[in-house]
Formats: structure tokens, C-alpha cells, sequence
């Protein structure tokens, strides 16, 4: 059996107690979030995409790491064999190190291997990742014409079927691998031996915690930090805060969601990778027929477009629309002409922007400033939800259904308005 993986390596690289919790205590991981699993799935879901670049390859994914031997000899088999002309997944395993490449491609005595990103650019991860399935592959005997990262292009725009000859873009990175070579040699010897060892070395937490990736045992590792106390009052800086107040007073208030969505995999035409669509919106306030308005294409998001000029008659009725958002939502509304100037722009009241320019603090925002950890730091009495599951349920991603979404769609609203309410009036 293999002792690193290119997920294990890598999180070495990061933190060598990660790599040894992961092999050895994998149970102290934290759950995933959904953001995290939703990347997941995206990742698996371009790399599907990507086999229809080389088509007609031999799938060799195991179903499960018991079968990982198996495949590994059958990679072999296949390469041997002149009737396979292309390879998804071919497990290798070179000096206690097994990797799955994603597509390997005949190229007449030799192999091209290529790994698929769901980026729109490369990242120096992406190279390291590289480098180590070269090292293994090199090892293994394999005789490369080329080692390719594989990733989304920018600028393609999708028009009918999704054309993956349009949609990918390939970069060789065979030198910057066999540039590395030694250096990779000798970070496996090491992590191996980090694997072996006893005990979990002592590693201080730090900054390295959350780079590159946030690390799987944030929960475990940093459970001993002293925690503030929760009950503590936020301080904020009441001038800022006050020098931004809506002037004049505005007559009418909206508070306003929006739900956007940016898929990597364009799915409406004319549009681009990881274009932004809004999936839907709520808009709560006095001038809405019952209290609130909500608007969704979530069974069809061809119609995104249609929800804009929704928007746009609706947020006419406000002097104000209250929103909070770590996006630049004017430049978003402007960018869907939503806004048509910038003077409309000042319709627009973020609390997020506001509260950050005011410097907001309180324990409880120290793991991240979102709408849940300040309804909590302000209130103690409000129990949200990772913004992203409205997203995930709006996606069908998870079949939690629609009515949710739309529900805490109108709940978030309630509690904007809670936290405008308690500063502004
Ligand atoms: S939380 Fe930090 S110190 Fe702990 S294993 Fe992860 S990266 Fe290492």
C-alpha cells in the first residue's frame, strides 16, 4: 500500500502534522463545509468534462482505495496494450507514492500526461502537483512526450454545446517538473519520514494554517487557543459609522439579497467560465405587495436575465436598498444595468462595507466577518446559516428543495434589517 498521495503530499508541503493527522487520526478532521464540498464536486465535474478532450479512453477511477493494487497493475496492462489509446484516472505508484493522472494519452511511443484544474488560471500548487505525478510517472518507467496542466479558458464563450477544444486550455509544465525532480525526491523522503514517526511532530499553528488551503484540522489544532469571552460587547467606531449614515434620511427602505451564481462550466449561452448570473433576489420592504418580493430562476437559469429588469422596477420604489454583501454591489448592478449611473449607485447602503469602515469588533467576527458571526456578536439571540447553502439548494447541488432557499432568502433580509434597524434608527 502507498504511503503519500498527491492530496497527502501537498498537505505536507503545507504542514507535516497535517499529513501525519491526515494518515493517522483522520477522524479529528473537521467536516467540510459545504463551500468545500460543492468545490469539490466541481473539480470532479470539469475533470469528467475534460475526458471529452481525448475521447475514448479507458476509464481507470477505482471505486474504491481497497482496489487501488489492482488498478495499478492494470495501468500497466494498458499501457502495453496498442488498443488503448488513452487512459482516465491511470493509477501509478513509485517509491511509496501512488497517483491518479487525470488523462494520459497515447502519443506514439510515448505518453502526453495531463492534469485538469477547474481554474481559470494556474496557481504554484497546480506546478507542484505536477511535478510529483512527473516524479512518480518518472519513476514508473513512463515515456512522456509531455506533461500539460489543463484548465479553463477565460474567453471562451459558450454558443450551443459546450466545445471542450474551446473551453480548455493547455500549458506544458514538462521543464519546471524536470527542474524539480530532485527537490521532489527529497520532499518525499522527508514526508515518508514524517509518516513513520511516533508521534505528531510539534508544529506551532500559524499563518501556514490557512495557506495555501484552509487546513482540515483548524478544529483540532487551534481548540486550545484561548477563546474571548462570547458574552463581551463589540466596540465599533460610532463616528465612521455615523459619517456614513444615509443622507438625506431616506423616506423608504428596501432590504435587498441577492442570490448570484457563477458556475465554472458556462451554461447559458453567450455567456463565459465562471460568468456571474443572478439566480434570484429578495427584496423586502413596506413597498413590496406582502412585505417582501422574491424573485428566482432556480428551475431555469436560462432566465437570469429576466430577473434584472425585475429588479430594477422593484429597488425604483426604495430611496434606500440595505444589503450586506463582501461583493461591490453597485458595480454588480451596474455591470447587469441595473444601475444606470452612478448616481443610482447611491441608493445603495452595504452593512457589510459599512461596518468594516467603522471597524466592527468582537470575538466572534475574529473567524470571519459574515452575517451570521455579527447577528451573533450584536444579538446573541440569532442562529443563521452558511449564506452558501441558499446557493447550493438554488444550484440543486443538494435536493434540500427551492422553498428552503427562498426561505432563508427572507431570513437574511430580517436580519439586515435587525442590524441597520440597531445602528440607524
Ligand atoms: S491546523 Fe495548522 S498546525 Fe494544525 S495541522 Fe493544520 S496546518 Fe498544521
Amino acid at each position: 500500500m502507498h504511503i503519500l498521495s498527491k492530496s497527502t503530499y501537498i498537505k505536507g508541503l503545507q504542514c507535516e502534522k497535517a499529513l501525519y493527522m491526515t494518515k493517522k487520526h483522520p477522524y479529528l478532521r473537521d467536516k467540510l463545509s459545504i463551500e468545500q464540498r460543492a468545490k469539490f464536486q466541481r473539480g470532479t465535474d470539469v475533470g469528467i468534462l475534460a475526458h471529452q478532450y481525448f475521447p475514448g479512453g479507458v476509464n481507470m477511477a477505482p471505486n474504491s482505495p481497497s482496489q487501488f493494487p489492482k488498478k495499478v497493475v492494470e495501468t500497466v496492462q494498458n499501457l502495453r496494450n496498442p488498443a488503448v489509446n488513452a487512459m482516465y484516472e491511470a493509477v501509478f505508484q513509485y517509491n511509496d507514492t501512488l497517483v491518479m493522472v487525470d488523462l494520459l494519452v497515447r502519443e506514439g511511443e510515448q505518453w502526453r500526461a495531463v492534469e485538469v484544474k477547474s481554474s481559470l488560471k494556474l496557481s504554484p500548487t497546480y506546478y507542484n502537483d505536477a511535478a510529483l505525478q512527473y516524479y512518480v510517472l518518472n519513476g514508473c518507467g513512463v515515456p512522456l512526450s509531455d506533461f500539460q496542466l489543463m484548465h479553463l479558458d477565460p474567453d471562451y464563450v459558450k454558443q450551443g454545446p459546450i466545445d471542450v477544444k474551446q473551453l480548455f486550455k493547455l500549458v506544458s509544465v514538462m521543464d519546471f517538473a524536470k527542474e524539480q525532480e530532485a527537490t521532489i525526491a527529497a520532499n518525499v523522503e522527508r514526508l515518508k519520514n514524517v509518516v513513520a514517526l511516533p508521534h505528531a511532530p510539534q508544529v506551532e499553528i500559524g499563518p501556514h494554517c490557512h495557506e495555501p488551503y484552509p487546513c482540515d484540522f483548524l478544529g483540532h489544532c487551534w481548540k486550545n487557543v484561548p477563546q474571548d469571552d462570547p458574552d463581551v460587547s463589540y466596540t465599533i467606531d460610532y463616528k465612521t459609522l455615523f459619517a456614513q449614515a444615509p443622507n438625506p434620511k431616506p423616506r423608504s427602505i428596501g432590504y435587498l439579497n441577492l442570490l448570484l451564481y457563477r458556475p465554472a462550466v458556462p451554461e447559458i449561452d453567450g455567456t463565459n467560465p465562471y460568468q456571474e448570473m443572478m439566480l434570484g433576489f429578495a427584496l423586502s420592504g413596506e413597498n413590496e405587495p406582502d412585505g417582501h418580493s422574491i424573485w428566482h430562476c432556480f428551475e431555469d437559469h436560462s432566465r437570469w436575465h429576466e430577473g434584472i429588469d425585475v429588479l430594477e422596477e422593484r429597488l425604483s420604489h426604495y430611496d434606500l436598498a440595505v444589503c450586506f454583501t463582501p461583493i461591490d454591489i453597485a458595480s454588480t448592478l451596474m455591470r447587469h444595468d441595473i444601475l444606470q449611473n452612478q448616481s443610482f449607485g447611491h441608493k445603495i447602503f452595504n452593512l457589510y462595507e459599512v461596518l468594516q469602515n467603522a471597524h466592527l469588533l468582537h470575538p466572534k467576527l475574529k473567524s470571519g466577518f459574515n452575517l451570521q458571526h455579527i447577528a451573533e456578536a450584536l444579538f446573541h439571540d440569532v442562529k443563521l446559516f452558511e449564506h452558501s447553502r441558499i446557493l447550493v439548494e438554488a444550484t440543486a447541488l443538494e435536493l434540500t428543495g427551492y422553498e428552503q432557499a427562498k426561505d432563508d432568502l427572507l431570513t437574511e433580509n430580517e436580519v439586515v434589517k435587525r442590524i441597520y434597524q440597531h445602528f440607524f434608527r
